[in-house]
């Protein structure tokens, strides 16, 4: 037995026997063309041209994030000044293939420079180009392998046509030696609920019929397991089925407290789904997802219009609206534009809206039209505070707009340590795991080499939600967790303990965390959460939390 670590998206686990997915088409040779210009220069837009209807036809058949992902795509396939970096190769006589290799290589490096958000749209990138050359040369594009059972599909990364139209009842799990947790195959993975670990780096060890054991919760890949471990994995496999298929009931313990549970959520097209699966309302919308494409601030109505629609989908529910929480791993061309060293510690967050008053002016303005016409609770809350007095400058200006509800996440550890003062401010806390733990640990939550930092079991962490909680218990405040630790559900119990009063998750997440919750009090939860409180690593925390819940 061996195991391969990479980074889990979701808390499935699977096993089955592996299919590789073919490799990539040979590179062209750098040669001269026999075609003329005009030969080449039709025949290379003929093949964008029917990729591009093709990923869009892929698009409309998979529906969902798959659409919009496929029809970005096919924008890119077709994106004009790609298509003068092919047109000036052709001129200098390459072959088309050659030409479409060489252009779409030189984009690629460019966005894997960028890193972060973009720098994962380098796979899509490569994907285009694969096919257009596999369209050249007549041949299929390289695409998922049909072995004719169910297995586990290992891939270097995988394109989102092929992840919008996997056949979910073949692929058992997904693992990709690329790719971190915002590459499109991990948002696709968790849109569909499919079991996957990406960044595996290892993953080019595993061989055609391997059996494994995939661990999503754990973001372990496990080669050669014992019967032992297999029997456990299928009892894992079914619990998660068993809770997938309980009633739909609101959040609680098993003593009957409520803990409201919440969707995480990024456009209001995904407010169906949440409400399917009994999402009580939004913890954290992320309106930066709206613009991320955008070189121009949104304009009052366009956000008018989103806001709407979202708030429309959770009548009398809570809805917590984030502002634009640009920097870092989510640049917006018209709130980041200076060059920064180190963006996860510079003008981010709050600090850039600050910097530019009336895009934040224009936000409130936005979501206090959308508030007028629907009948959801609003709250809006700050992204990335780090001081007492930003927190006070935000809830001033909110209250300028009408915002009744107006809080502050806890993101930066300063907040945490300082929380009983911001909570005599703001209305309500909500922490976002996420970056408290990147901030916490100094570990770039998208950098691979660091990831194993990347805990929010770690007790330091735990600590300063833990600050957080009581700071809100003392002050009469709600405190939420809108990161991903809420999804974890053991995690889910332990932060409930330590002063937790809702949880907010991506909504495939909420079956789990209700079940999980039920098998607990309240008095549990303080006890398990004390239990991983004193340990001294991440790894004893959740060993410790594990031993006292019984599991
Ligand atoms: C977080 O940091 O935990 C969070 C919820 O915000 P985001 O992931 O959008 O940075
Ligand atoms: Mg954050």
């Amino acid at each position: 037995m061996s195991e391969l670590r990479g980074v889990g998206i979701g808390l499935g686990v699977a096993q089955g026997p592996i299919a590789r997915m073919a490799e990539p088409l040979p590179a062209p040779k750098d040669e001269a063309s026999t075609r003329t210009l005009d030969e080449e220069t039709t025949r290379v837009k003929d093949a964008v041209a029917a990729v591009a209807r093709e990923l869009e036809q892929r698009g409309a058949q998979a529906g969902g994030a798959a659409r919009d992902v496929l029809e970005a795509q096919a924008m890119m396939a077709e994106d004009p000044s790609l298509e003068a970096e092919v047109a000036s190769r052709l001129q200098a006589g390459k072959t088309g293939e050659f030409a479409v290799y060489d252009a779409f290589a030189s984009f690629r490096d460019t966005l894997s420079a960028m890193g972060g958000y973009l720098g994962e749209r380098a796979a899509d990138l490569d994907d285009v180009a694969q096919r257009v050359i596999a369209h050249l040369r007549g041949v299929p594009a390289p695409g998922v392998p049909e072995p004719g059972h169910p297995f586990v599909l290992v891939a270097k990364d995988l394109a989102p046509a092929d992840t919008a139209l996997l056949d979910l009842d073949m692929v058992l799990a997904l693992v990709t030696s690329e790719g971190g947790p915002t590459s499109h195959t991990a948002i696709l993975a968790r849109e569909k609920s499919i079991v996957a670990v990406v960044g595996v780096t290892e993953a080019a060890a595993l061989a055609d019929g391997q059996t494994v054991i995939v661990d999503a919760a754990k973001g372990v890949v496990t080669t050669d397991p014992s019967d032992d471990e297999l029997a456990q994995a299928q009892n894992r496999a079914d619990e998660r089925k068993s809770a997938a298929s309980a009633p739909i009931t609101p959040g609680a313990l098993s003593d009957g407290t409520a803990i409201p549970l919440l969707a995480n959520l990024g456009k209001p097209e995904g407010a169906a789904q949440a409400v399917e699966l009994g999402a009580e309302g939004v913890g954290l919308f992320r309106t930066e997802f709206l613009f991320l494409s955008s070189s121009q601030a949104p304009t009052v109505a366009q956000q008018r219009e989103a806001y709407t629609k979202l708030l429309q989908a959770f009548p009398g529910q809570k809805v917590v609206v984030r502002a634009l929480d640009a920097g870092a791993d989510k640049p917006l061309a018209f709130l980041n534009d200076a060059h920064e060293e180190n963006p996860a510690l510079g003008l981010r967050g709050l600090r850039a809206l600050r910097a530019s008053e009336d895009i934040l002016r224009e936000q409130l303005t936005a979501l206090a039209e959308a508030d007028a016409a629907t009948d959801a609770d609003l709250w809006v809350m700050a992204p990335m505070v780090s001081t007492v007095e930003e927190t006070e400058y935000f809830v001033s200006i909110a209250r300028e707009y009408g915002v009744k509800t107006a809080g502050v996440m806890v993101e930066v550890p300063s907040s945490a340590l300082l929380a009983d003062h911001v909570l005599k401010i703001a209305d309500f806390a909500s922490i976002g795991t996420n970056d408290l733990t990147q901030y916490t640990l100094a570990a770039d939550r998208l950098l691979g080499s660091v990831s194993s930092f990347q805990d929010p079991w770690h007790p330091a962490v735990l600590r300063l939600i833990h600050e957080t909680g009581k700071a809100g218990q003392a002050n009469g405040k709600p405190v939420g967790i809108c990161g991903e630790a809420a999804a974890d559900p053991l995690l889910a119990v332990v932060l409930v303990g330590l002063g937790a009063t809702s949880l907010s998750m991506a909504p495939t997440a909420l079956a789990d965390v209700r079940a999980t919750l039920l098998n607990h009090s309240l008095d549990d939860a303080r006890r398990i959460a004390e239990a991983a409180l004193t340990a001294t690593d991440a790894a004893s925390a959740r060993a410790a939390a594990q031993q006292a819940a019984g599991i």
